[in-house]
């Protein structure tokens, strides 16, 4: 029997995450841009399965559903195109998970996303209703625990939460806000303690910002827990891009988004540095979002293997700080086979007229 997620939390275990789906199987030709669904788990399960089998490989402990923006009424925006629904969709992505989270120590997490009928209507009974047909599909492949993610707005995900939390399965809840709040205004720490009492076992960031702001936007969430007294494990699923001049809205408001933004990718040395100070502000499950490959999640069992006390087995070919690199032919290679240079090498772009930042659109625009 496998541990699950909450049983590992509480013995104080590092949890690490899987990376992002969308972005890395549209660059793949597997997913469009601007629909970002999912239909590939359905169209191309060998695709899936095997970004599934990387990150489970580079150390993920938890293999999430691809089931992001699998609802109805998204895919109807999205033209549905393919005539796969939702509930197509839904099962084969728990099949695939399920396939290759048994090939290791992981968990499965059932996913479901903000839905365009929230803004649309804001009718309570709509949106729940939509949340209920995914959770079906998550109760009857008996995933380990469910995760909310990716809502702008902490009240959907608070009824996103309400309806999981009838499986009786836990859950994780995860937002996609900066430090200055969800996009209603309702700080960090208010959102934290409201998702806890709407159920959420776990709560914490994904998706929009680089990693290092949205840590700090999860140690504020702590800090409106601990002012509510309340308690909960924190999470944080992060882009694996730099985006230091972002906004409210995150990098959807840079015009690198979404097919220019190989100049903002993260190294697997900026991860580590991650990876640290998520787990020194206290969140233990640490994982990625758009943007994250597999050897980015690798990064993030390496730089914490001495506390998860191994390594993955994407490490067999892998010695952190380049050490294999005392190998090489050339002698000024030979000279990079250590800690201190990749520590503290500031990368170059290569690109002579490009600015180091860019100007982000207007957030408040609609
Ligand atoms: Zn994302």
């Amino acid at each position: 029997m496998k541990k699950g997620i909450l049983e590992r939390l509480d013995a104080g275990e590092v949890v690490i995450g899987d990376g992002g789906y969308v972005i890395a199987l549209e660059r793949r030709g597997y997913v469009k841009a601007g629909h970002w669904t999912p239909e590939a788990a359905v169209e191309h399960p060998e695709a899936v399965r095997q970004i599934h089998r990387e990150f489970l490989r580079a150390g993920a402990n938890v293999i999430q559903t691809f089931t992001f923006y699998s609802s109805d009424d998204k895919l109807e925006l999205s033209g549905n195109v393919t005539n796969i629904t939702g509930q197509q969709i839904n099962e084969a992505a728990c099949d695939l998970a399920r396939e290759v989270a048994n090939e290791g120590n992981a968990l499965v997490a059932g996913g479901v996303s903000q839905t365009p009928l929230y803004k649309d209507s804001s009718s309570e009974s709509e949106v729940k209703a939509i949340f209920k047909k995914q959770l079906d599909v998550f109760v009857k492949n008996n995933v380990d625990f469910l995760i909310v993610e990716y809502f702008e707005h902490v009240a959907e995900a608070e009824w996103a939460v309400q309806v999981l939390k009838t499986s009786g399965k836990p859950v994780a809840a995860t937002l996609c806000i900066s430090p200055e709040g969800d996009i209603d205004g309702v700080s960090p720490g208010d959102c934290a303690v409201r998702l806890v009492k709407a159920g959420a076992q776990i709560v914490g960031i994904n998706c929009h910002l680089d990693p290092l702001t949205c840590v700090r936007t999860v140690k504020l969430m702590k800090e409106g827990l601990e002012a509510a007294k309340l308690k909960a494990h924190l999470m944080v699923q992060p882009l694996g891009f730099h985006t230091p001049e972002c906004n409210h809205t995150g990098y959807l408001s840079l015009p690198e988004f979404p097919f220019a933004l190989e100049s903002r990718a993260m190294t697997r040395w900026d991860m580590q540095k991650y990876a640290r100070e998520a787990y020194r502000v206290g969140i233990r499950y640490i994982g990625g979002c758009c943007g994250f490959e597999p050897y980015h999640i690798r990064a993030l069992a390496e730089e914490l293997a001495p506390e998860r006390g191994f390594l993955p087995p994407a490490s067999d070919k892998h010695d952190m700080w380049g050490k294999s690199l005392e190998l090489h032919s050339k002698p000024w290679v030979r000279a990079r086979a250590q800690r201190g240079f990749w520590e503290n090498l500031l990368p170059a772009s290569g690109r002579p007229k490009c600015p180091s930042m860019a100007t982000p659109e207007d957030s408040t625009a609609t």
